[in-house]
């Protein structure tokens, strides 16, 4: 609140080491595709660095890592700008944060939003642009403005239509969502890639990085991708009024939406969705790091707008670190 209170050398410093860090893991992470921490370390640094930027805002430049949405984009691919910017999701890493989040949220909101819930699918993130109903472009998320163009490599995936079918389909749509593997269907990947001499993949998201930005795309045809439907950007035609409306309507046009995402009327239904997953994540047949949180109503998400980085009206919720699978998979993978 005091934007004046003029940063410590000891600030300064700490915050310009975090700020390095993180550009490095950022680097490693979506770049190498060959993280050298956990997410949660990764996370917490953020965290540390969020902290030094509240209390000297002066910190807060628009290149911080706190300021960016991560990634950046390979020359491999032609660049394609999105319509619409492409943002990432803030974290709550426990429910302390999620309820300070609904708390600001309904006080933003001046009334009590309904939440839409649904799994945080652990892959890549897709922007399909839809004229008229035909796939006419799909891009990476990139750095949020620019991604790259992998089309070619997206219409091999059998959930995504190439034409939407139905009535009153909108002149413009970009469909967002996120690329994965069902842990059955990374297996698979893996067997292959070890099969053929090759590296295996360290995690699901790392294989659906690996497959998607393929330069032959008949290599990404071979691998069982799947693609699921959680949001949208630009759009000409289509006016819903809520998250969930958006998606029965995707539906019915064909597009892969989940079938797990349920509405609550306050924070005490999110709690139970977030129990509820909690005690059955590894039954799921995809990786999921946790639970996203939206609010559903279209006018309320407008009132709220977004950060440089984040929409306000949506929360990660993050499922405490395993640690004990985490170091059994790392061992898997190194020998
Ligand atoms: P994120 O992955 O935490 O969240 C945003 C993404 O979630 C979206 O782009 C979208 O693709 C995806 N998503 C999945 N399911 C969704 C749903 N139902 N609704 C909406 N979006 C959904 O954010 P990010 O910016 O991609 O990455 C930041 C995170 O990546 C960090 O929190 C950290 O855990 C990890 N990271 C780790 C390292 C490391 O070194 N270990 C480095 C950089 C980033």
């Amino acid at each position: 609140s005091d934007a004046g209170t003029e940063p410590t050398l000891e600030a300064r410093e700490r915050h310009a080491e975090l700020a390095r860090e993180l550009d490095e893991h950022q680097y490693r992470y979506y770049i190498l595709q060959s993280p050298a921490v956990d997410d949660s370390v990764y996370d917490r640094l953020m965290r540390e660095l969020e902290a030094i930027e509240a209390e000297f805002p002066a910190l807060v430049t628009p290149d911080s890592p706190s300021q960016r949405v991560g990634g950046t984009f390979s020359t491999d691919f032609a660049a394609v700008q999105h319509a619409e910017r492409m943002l990432s999701l803030d974290n709550a890493l426990d429910d302390d944060e999620l309820a300070a989040w609904a708390q600001r949220t309904e006080r933003d909101a001046g009334s009590q939003p309904r939440y839409l819930c649904e799994l945080k699918i652990d892959g890549l993130a897709i922007n399909l642009t839809y004229e008229r109903g035909r796939l006419v472009r799909a891009a990476t998320r990139g750095d949020g403005r620019t991604g790259e163009d992998v089309t070619l490599n997206v219409r091999t995936i059998a959930d995504v239509p190439e034409r939407l079918t139905g009535t009153d389909l909108p002149d413009l749509l970009e469909v967002r969502g996120e690329v994965f593997f069902t842990l059955a269907g990374f297996e698979e990947v893996n067997a292959a890639q070890v099969a053929a001499g090759e590296r295996p993949f360290a995690n699901p998201r790392n294989a659906a990085s690996g497959s998607l930005r393929q330069k032959d795309p008949r290599i990404t045809a071979s691998r069982p991708m799947r693609m699921l439907v959680h949001g949208f950007g630009a759009r000409e035609g289509f006016n819903p009024a809520s998250q969930s409306e958006a998606y029965e309507l995707m539906h019915a046009w064909g597009l892969p939406t989940s079938s797990r995402w349920q509405v609550f009327d306050d924070l005490a239904g999110v709690r139970s969705y977030i129990a509820d997953y909690g005690d059955r994540r590894h039954t799921i047949e995809h990786e999921i790091d946790g639970v996203v949180v939206k609010v559903d109503q279209m006018s309320i998400q407008r009132r709220l707008g977004s950060t440089s980085k984040a929409p306000r009206w949506a929360i990660a919720f993050k499922y405490p670190p395993e640690e004990a699978m985490t170091k059994l998979l790392s061992i898997e993978v190194n020998v």
